[in-house]
């Protein structure tokens, strides 16, 4: 793997950028893998990534149907934290928060981990008691987070009306939460494991599985039938219709998310903001854009595109935050379809069908979750068990009615 360093911007750009390797190969698919990873987002390349590096499984293909980080990982909005509610999800995020933090150096790429701080506001009282229950439980789960009055908050972020219409009356803040480079995080984990030996198979849809005596024993492709030992299901909104092709269902619900960003200016917000309230979040990006979100689009759906009323909403929750914002355009939209499961957690591990494993569930939250559960699933399919911190994570709590009921506690979940 070609190493990136200042010299060597500074050589390449000598020579007029014309001869950088490329970052990964474009492989043919060969007849079998060890394990084959069905879905080249960012939790499909950082398992792909994690089997090679730690476990030394080097015979791995990552089959996408598009291009990588086509998907969720390459639409989302980048928020990364742990201040979770219940110990289980604080245990995980920040241990994917803290991987988050050496990625760039793992991965000698720039991922532009800026931890600028994540603020959930407060508009209530009865806001402020449940921020205040929050917070006492990301501080007992051992994660930062203080509670700020709204004088503190005015400093820390000027341009918030703290007197709008619904009148700012605290919040609590994870200093160490922030946004980074998406696309820098699904190309580092690309080109990591295909330097490991990956192989990174794009335009190439699974179709179905082959099962015989209730074991997986490969998967049918637009590029042909491909044997894996083991076949991993990593496909974010498409989850159920993988599911369905391999013979069970999910407890998923499939929506659309939506975000958009403002045309570029100098730079004015430094932390990203959540009203749960109100009901938006933002942050500005690197390159100046003002990056907005809310929840999902109330109905189930696949097309990617989402409806106008959400962008609506959005933007009148941010203006009544922020009016100064007021002639600031909107420069793009888009969605990506989330899939989001009863207690809004995570579903990762085994499935009924033997040698099958998934990782789904991860609704409107995932982005944060992409090194923890690389590690945390790569381990899972080598020993044929979940790894332990993602044990509370898995299918069977639908039946053992153990939930980690994150969805009140969490709520907007970025
Ligand atoms: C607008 C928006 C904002 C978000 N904001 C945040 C945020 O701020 N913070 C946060 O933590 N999370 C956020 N998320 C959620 C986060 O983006 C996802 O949870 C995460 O990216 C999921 O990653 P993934 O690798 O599982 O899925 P994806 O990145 O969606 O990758 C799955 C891949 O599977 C491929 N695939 C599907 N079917 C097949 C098939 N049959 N054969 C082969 N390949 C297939 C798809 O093409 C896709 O590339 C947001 C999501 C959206 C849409």
């Amino acid at each position: 793997m070609e190493k990136y360093s200042f010299p060597k911007i500074l050589y390449h750009a000598l020579r007029g950028h014309k001869h950088w390797q490329p970052a990964w190969r474009s492989p043919l698919p060969k007849k079998s893998y060890d394990v084959v990873v069905i879905g080249g987002g960012g939790h499909g390349l950082a398992t792909a990534y994690y089997l090679a590096k730690k476990h030394g499984v080097t015979n791995v293909a990552v089959l996408e149907r598009g291009w990588i980080g086509g998907g969720n990982s390459g639409r989302n909005t980048q928020v990364t934290r742990s201040n979770y509610f219940y110990p289980e999800s604080a245990a995980f995020f920040e241990h994917s928060l803290k991987l988050y933090e050496s990625m760039s150096r793992d991965l000698n790429i720039n991922v532009m981990f800026s931890q600028r701080g994540v603020l959930n506001l407060a508009h209530s009282d009865h806001d402020m008691e449940m921020l205040a229950r929050w917070t006492n439980a990301i501080q007992l789960n051992g994660i930062d987070s203080e509670i700020l009055t709204p004088q503190q908050i005015k400093e820390m972020e000027p341009l918030i009306d703290i007197n709008a219409r619904f009148p700012v009356a605290g919040g609590f803040i994870q200093r160490r939460g922030g946004i980074s480079r998406h696309d820098a995080v699904n190309w580092g984990y690309a080109r990591a494991a295909d330097a490991l030996g990956v192989d990174i198979i794009q335009n190439c849809t699974v179709t179905g599985f082959n099962i015989s005596h209730g074991t997986v024993t490969g998967v049918q492709t637009s590029l042909g039938d491909i044997s894996g030992e083991k076949v991993h299901i990593t496909v974010a909104g498409h989850t159920s219709v993988l599911a369905k092709m391999a013979g069970f269902r999910l407890p998923l619900t499939s929506m659309a998310l939506q975000a958009m960003v403002s045309e570029p200016i100098k730079p004015v917000l430094n932390l990203v903001t959540v009203s749960g309230a109100i009901h938006m979040y933002v942050s500005q990006s690197d390159r100046g854009e003002i990056v907005l979100g809310a929840g999902a689009d109330v109905y189930n759906s696949y097309a990617q595109r989402g409806s106008y009323d959400n962008v609506e909403s959005c933007v009148a929750a941010f203006l009544t935050l922020y009016p100064r914002f007021s002639r600031l355009k909107l420069m793009r939209q888009w969605a990506g379809i989330v899939d989001i499961s009863p207690d809004t957690s995570p579903i990762m591990g085994r499935t009924p069908v033997q040698n099958l494993y998934i990782n789904c569930g991860w609704g409107t939250g995932g982005y944060k979750a992409i090194p923890a559960s690389g590690d945390t699933m790569a381990d899972t399919i080598v020993n044929d068990r979940p790894h332990a911190l993602i044990k509370p994570f898995s299918l069977e709590r639908f039946e053992s009615g153990a939930l980690v009921d994150e969805s009140a506690a969490a709520g907007v979940a970025h």
